[in-house]
């Protein structure tokens, strides 16, 4: 009898985190004749993924074209998105949503509306439950598959490129590694991501010879359940839901793109949000969490404030995965492609981890055996490289929430560089360097966009040195 072929040892590609990214790399990469290991912190149902709620955006429908998704996609990034990473989401993410339904997503009929949209393209699964609905088929498509293995509750601590990954349990030798780690919202002491989501997967790359970009874009999101990290979604305005301060006074316009909408609720403090106009059956998950909150959302509106929601910034990859460190990829969250700009618009980041997640495995195949063309800086032999730092304490997240919030200036940054993070400190430097504000990145010392500084990305360079470049 043959040897199965999960014995072998060395597995063609090892893909680090459990999320839609590295789930749909796996499947591509296994779909495509390679053998897989996918090792992540946690289970896929805890990754921030399963937390998605509004959905998938695809330009799917008669009054709606892949043009139109990508001008609302610009007008989100101020000035700051990369165009060739933008057509190739726009153009790509009608298939993989069908790719989803072939394989049992049960996308609700109705495509929905959400901020920054102009057309009704959100693709969503009984309202709010789009990312535990993706995550459930494809962790189940990864676990049935032959050729994939995946090990869970295995946290990578280093990476060694075009040879394999350290766990803390072991070494994993292959050629080829897709890091789809996430992001590093959790650096903020109100956060709507699972506490993992700390950037280690931009700290492994770093060391490994990579650049990381777009650092000081973290996008806040507006409407989170005060007291907890439950998230309302736009969906939820989108369906007619009203934003109201206490005297009942709407204060916004509710679809407005997400860093207008969070800065005037900031700017309020604790404001609510009135989910009386909402058909409950729509959103059934949703409504049913709030009531185990201790919340009644047909009768009242609840009280909501921004926390920190997705991390635009990440290593810096080509529009397929490519780090230029050669072997090592990256996509979804932990990556940045510039696609988001200087603010994601809403439900682009799923589309990004099906889109780009299949690409980066597609080309770790590609590349294999092919001499590639480094851009990294060389580890000197022998060189001692500092640990992974311990997750951030409730102290840190609360320095990093005063120092790096919704509203930014110098002096609240700059007491954020000799923090005990090193992404503490690399967000802050470059929010220091950024001397504007522009989407998601406001500073009261500099409330106007800056003309120097469109389609100009700061560029953290693997020795830590700052520049600042333009993409196209
Ligand atoms: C509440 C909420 C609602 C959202 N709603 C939407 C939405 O409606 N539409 C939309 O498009 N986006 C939404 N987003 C954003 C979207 O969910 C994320 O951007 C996307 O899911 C990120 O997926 P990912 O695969 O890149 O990373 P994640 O899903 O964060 O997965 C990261 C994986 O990496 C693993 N990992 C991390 N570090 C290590 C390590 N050192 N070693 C091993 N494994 C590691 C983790 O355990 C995890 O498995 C939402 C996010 C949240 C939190």
């Amino acid at each position: 009898m043959p040897e199965p072929r999960l014995a072998e040892p060395r597995p063609d590609l090892v893909v680090v985190g459990a999320g839609v990214a590295g789930l749909t790399a796996a499947l591509a990469a296994a779909e495509a004749g390679a053998r897989v290991l996918v090792v992540a912190a946690e289970r896929p149902t805890a990754s921030a993924s399963a937390l998605a709620q509004g959905g998938v955006a695809a330009a799917t429908g008669p009054d709606d074209a892949p043009e139109l998704h990508a001008a609302d996609t610009e007008a989100a990034g101020r000035g700051l998105c990369r165009p060739s990473a933008v057509a190739v989401l726009v153009e790509e993410v009608p298939a993989r949503l069908a790719e989803l339904r072939a394989r049992g997503v049960p996308f609700d009929p109705e495509p929905g509306l959400e901020g920054g949209h102009r057309r009704r393209r959100i693709h969503h699964v009984r309202g709010a439950d789009t990312g535990a609905a993706i995550v459930a088929v494809l962790a189940a498509a990864v676990e049935r598959h032959p050729a994939i293995e995946v090990a869970v509750g295995e946290r990578v601590v280093d990476l060694r490129p075009g040879e394999g990954v350290v766990t803390e349990h072991r070494e994993v030798e292959a050629p080829a590694v897709v890091l789809a780690t996430g992001g590093y919202a959790a650096l903020w002491a109100r956060s709507t991501h699972p506490a993992g989501s700390v950037g280690d997967g931009l700290l492994l790359a770093q060391r490994a010879g990579a650049a990381l970009a777009d650092l000081e874009f973290v996008q806040f999101h507006p409407t989170v359940l005060v007291e907890s990290s439950i998230l309302l979604s736009e969906a939820l305005r989108g369906a007619g839901a009203r934003l109201v301060d206490p005297s009942g006074e709407r204060f916004v316009d509710e679809l407005a793109p997400r860093d207008v909408v969070a800065r005037a609720v900031a700017a309020r403090g604790t404001v609510l949000l009135d989910l009386r106009p909402v058909p409950r059956e729509r959103f059934p998950g949703l409504m049913a969490r709030l009531e185990a909150a201790g919340h009644d959302p047909a009768h009242e509106p609840i009280p909501i404030a921004p926390a920190a929601h997705f991390s635009i910034g990440g290593i810096v990859t080509d529009l397929e995965g490519r780090t230029g460190v050669p072997g090592l990829y990256a996509a979804g969250e932990c990556a940045a492609t510039g696609l988001h700009g200087a603010n994601r618009l809403a439900s682009n980041s799923l589309a990004e981890c099906l889109v780009f997640g299949r690409r980066a495995a597609l080309a770790a195949l590609e590349d294999a055996g092919r001499p590639s063309p480094s851009t990294a800086v060389p580890r000197l032999a022998g060189e001692a490289l500092p640990p992974l730092p311990p997750p951030p304490d409730a102290d840190l997240r609360a320095a990093v929430w005063a120092g790096a919030g919704i509203v930014r200036d110098a002096d609240g940054l700059r007491a954020l560089l000799d923090a005990d993070h090193p992404l503490v400190r690399l967000v802050a430097a470059a929010a220091l360097a950024r001397r504007e504000s522009r989407g998601c990145h406001v500073r009261a010392d500099a409330p106007e966009p800056d003309p120097a500084f469109d389609r100009r990305h700061v560029v953290v360079a693997p020795d830590g040195a700052l520049r600042v470049e333009e993409w196209r």
